[in-house]
């Protein structure tokens, strides 16, 4: 047993409308309001950010953003910072994920600096890691979570990540419908939490939340999180539907 507290989180991607957003964050509060023993965050677009951070600041749901870039102000069309983001509400931002990578051009060097500005606006970052299938098939899923965790948080001490989660997204997972056993899940979770203790020491180790991600769902959350080293989960379409979400967060 740890004492690691579950974290589940919802990444909204470029879904719904301010309306829309609001309408589900309220509907999910509402639903969850119960709800103790679970650390819950959602990630809406940027648009319904400040809107979603007034329909839920009296609950106990969480506000996240799913990007931010590294600079504080100035010339650079198109992209917020992270105090814009702090001073919309949120608590939480959301690095590195696959498909920023896939786009967006993110690299591990932009990753990196994206976790470093995170860090220092008091945000916590969710960093996300995780293998493509051709990656898996070419039994190369291990070299390549090795490079992405180390360089992603290269210059780190072990306090900078004290509230940072980690996220293992498989890319074959995402979107796919298809989920990774929650014995391949296990044994990976295990491997970073290894390697983690190797750059950062135990107790960073111990304490760190590392969440799967990848078509979870109502069906298989139960099992993700019996896993010893799974400690949540990053959901992303079936976070869009406060009810699927809420049933996701009660898998007890
Ligand atoms: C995600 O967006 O991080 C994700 C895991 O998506 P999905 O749950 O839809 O696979």
């Amino acid at each position: 047993m740890n004492n690691r507290r579950p974290f589940i989180a919802g990444n909204w991607k470029m879904y719904k409308t301010c309306a829309e957003a609001v309408e589900t964050a309220k509907t999910l509060t509402g639903l969850v309001s119960d709800v103790k023993n679970v650390d819950v965050m959602i990630a809406p677009p940027f648009t319904a950010l400040s809107q979603v951070h007034e329909a839920i600041k009296e609950s106990s749901v969480m506000l996240g953003a799913q990007n931010i870039f590294w600079e504080k102000e100035g010339a650079y069309t198109g992209e917020i910072s992270p105090g814009m983001i702090a001073s919309a509400g949120c608590r939480y931002v959301i690095i590195g994920h696959s498909e920023r990578r896939q786009f967006f051009g993110e690299t591990d060097l932009s990753v990196n600096k994206k976790i470093r500005a995170a860090i220092n606006n008091s945000l916590a970052p969710v960093f996300c890691v995780g293998e493509t299938e051709k990656e898996r098939d070419g039994k190369d899923t291990f070299n390549i979570l090795d490079k992405q965790l180390k360089m992603g948080l290269e210059g780190f001490s072990p306090g900078d990540l004290e509230r940072m989660i980690l996220a293992y997204e498989p890319v074959w997972a995402i979107g796919t419908g298809k989920t990774a056993t929650s014995a391949q899940a296990q044994e990976v979770h295990r491997f970073l939490r290894n390697l983690i203790e190797n750059l950062f020491g135990k107790k960073i180790a111990g304490s760190v939340r590392i969440l799967y991600g990848g078509s979870v769902k109502p069906e298989n959350i139960g099992e993700l999180m019996s896993m010893p080293d799974i400690d949540g989960a990053l959901v992303g379409g079936a976070s869009l539907n406060a009810e699927k979400f809420a049933e996701i967060i009660k898998y007890k």
